[in-house]
């Protein structure tokens, strides 16, 4: 390719709506454009790493058993009506109607299609396993799309979902793609963990999340360094943490004046208490139902976890007037003392708490020596809250770390949920019936691309991992005007193409300052400049993008050098 031909449209400025590095990079760099929000053009460099990543994960699934269909976009809202999904996906799921008025959606994920495309076609165990997968388009309207081809609302992944006849079959398909899934990130040269994590919207109960490690990461993650525990924050358990006054004597409950003292922080400078000892009462719109629950002053609700406890499709804090309907009081001063006809959910560690503060769901008034036993009752203790860094290891015991993380991809064990859902049914070797066991195993492919410049870039640009840039070498000629640099710049470039080698010649009629910031900026791996030293030396300086100082090579070896590093 030639630069002069390049469809490569690089910014001089960072734009300004770009937030993350990969955002920023990818539009400077001239890889993406916007068209609407979360929805991307992606330009032909761009076209060339996707097809890379693509490829790896093609391969990968082939070897694991894996084969290529590809599934309708547009799907019809009865089969998501049958598993009862058409509800539960609300605001996210496109949905559009036919001239007939039929509903249809845009896929967001395909476990509906895939099913019943095998219900009508699979029968025996000896049609069984079954791995299929297609990449393609997907659609979710998300509440806020952002940070480039991080979270869009129309994105490409990779999808496949495996059906087996038995216990031991999932557990070997799981397995197989979880290892494939190690081997495509390894391959794709990320730095990148497994971790346990929440299933979702999808369902079943094993999952692991793969997170690429990176500040910019939307999901938290703790891991132990002393055994190989990580998981999601989301699902991370949490054991209670006493907090050394469970030995307290019991005092006699007592009702404060606490003129607009309204948060844990005011509660805590103004009774002089520790936030520890403070129970936050939070009210919860869960669907339609007001729900509460308790959590220490210094914790932070998981609502994942809450979801888990109280299911329902939509969660959100109660609005100030439900809370005053159930209370007759503000939101800051409600607590659990004298509800009643509402759940009330307390995190393990209320169950500890002695002489506690709470609101007396009275305006400017709360309550100190509040003790659990005696003075209110809860529904059930459930385990609330976020885990905290420091905490120990539920497998070792040793002291959790915190990480940021980009989930690139996710693999599940379904069970019998889709099948059960929509029949999908095969005869055994007795020739009795059986629900077939489904896995289904995801990668963002325009997110992992995203996230390979969120972990690789400097000052200057990106930095491609070799096996995802969308070429390896960018050859430049220090001046176009003088012939001999031109002439041992083309032969290069010629020799490099015959080898098999992807590479970019740089014949622009510019300074040699401003084509190599470009290669900088587009992130080629190696950069091979020609020129008076070619003419006159017969060297080429080679240059990796990961380095800082290039090095002078005979041009008769410069492409073994450029085949043996990519070759390692
Ligand atoms: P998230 O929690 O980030 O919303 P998810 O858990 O809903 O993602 P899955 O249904 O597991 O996503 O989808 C499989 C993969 O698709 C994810 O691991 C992620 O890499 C990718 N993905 C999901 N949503 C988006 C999106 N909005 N934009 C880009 N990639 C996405
Ligand atoms: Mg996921």
């Amino acid at each position: 390719m030639r630069m002069t031909k390049a469809f490569i449209p690089t910014l001089r400025s960072t734009p300004a709506e770009a937030e993350i590095i990969s955002h920023q990079l990818l539009l400077r760099a001239g890889y993406i454009r916007k068209s609407a929000a979360g929805v991307y053009t992606y330009l032909p460099f761009a076209q060339r790493v996707l097809k890379k990543i693509e490829d790896i994960i093609r391969d990968e699934m082939d070897k694991a058993g894996g084969q290529e269909v590809l599934l309708p976009i547009i799907q019809p809202a009865e089969l998501w009506l049958e598993t009862g999904r058409w509800h539960v996906y609300g605001e996210e799921m496109f949905r559009l109607k036919d001239r007939h008025d039929r509903d249809f959606c845009l896929g967001p994920t395909h476990e509906e299609i895939i099913t019943d495309l095998i219900r009508g076609e699979v029968n025996s165990y000896r049609q069984l396993p079954l791995r299929l997968y297609q990449i393609q388009n997907k659609y979710r309207d998300e509440r806020r799309p952002r940070f480039g081809l991080m979270r869009g609302r129309e994105f490409i992944m990779k999808d496949l979902y495996s059906f087996d006849k038995d216990e031991e079959g999932l557990e070997t398909s799981y397995q197989k793609m979880y290892q494939a899934y190690t081997n495509i990130f390894t391959r794709c040269g990320l730095k990148f963990r497994p971790v346990e994590a929440d299933s979702g919207a999808i369902g079943g109960n094993v999952t692991h999340e793969f997170m690429v490690l990176a500040e910019n990461g939307e999901a938290s993650i703790v891991y132990c360094d002393d055994c190989d525990y990580a998981a999601n924050i989301e699902i991370a358990p949490c054991q209670p943490v006493e907090i050394g006054n469970e030995k307290e004597d019991i005092k006699p409950l007592e009702k404060v004046h606490t003129p607009n003292v309204r948060t844990i922080d005011e509660i805590v400078k103004f009774l002089n208490v520790n936030p520890q000892k403070c129970i936050k009462t939070l009210f919860y719109k869960a669907d339609e139902q007001v729900i509460v629950v308790l959590i220490r002053g210094d914790r932070n609700i998981n609502e994942i976890k809450l979801q888990k406890v109280h299911p329902c499709y939509s969660l959100e804090l109660a609005t100030e007037d439900e809370v005053r309907d159930i209370t007759g009081c503000k939101t800051g001063f409600i607590g659990p003392v004298g509800l009643k006809e509402v759940p009330i959910y307390a995190d393990l560690e209320i169950k500890n708490l002695v002489n506690a503060v709470s609101g007396a769901n009275e305006d400017h008034y709360h309550l100190v020596n509040v003790n659990g036993n005696r003075d209110f009752e809860v529904t059930g203790f459930y385990d609330l809250r976020f885990v905290e860094v420091g905490e120990q290891c539920p497998k070792c015991k040793s002291s959790l770390k915190m990480a940021r993380g980009i989930e690139v991809g996710q693999v599940f064990k379904l069970g019998t949920k889709y099948s059960e859902a929509l029949n999908a049914k095969f005869l055994d070797e007795n020739g009795k019936e059986n629900l077939i066991l489904m896995g289904c195993y995801g990668i963002g492919v325009t997110r992992t691309m995203a996230a390979a410049v969120e972990q690789n870039y400097d000052a200057n640009g990106i930095i491609w991992p070799k096996s995802i840039a969308p070429y390896h070498v960018v050859v430049i000629p220090i001046s176009i005007k003088d012939e001999d640099h031109i002439k041992n710049a083309q032969k290069l470039y010629e020799q490099l193409i015959d080898k098999g080698i992807e590479v970019v010649l740089d014949d622009r009629n510019e300074r040699p300052g401003v084509k190599f910031k470009d290669a900088d900026l587009i992130g080629f791996p190696i950069r091979l400049t020609v020129g008076k030293k070619t003419v006159i030396e017969g060297l080429v300086e080679y240059k990796l993008r990961t380095e800082q100082e290039s090095i002078d090579v005979p041009i008769e070896q410069v492409v073994n050098k450029v085949l043996e590093y990519l070759n390692t």
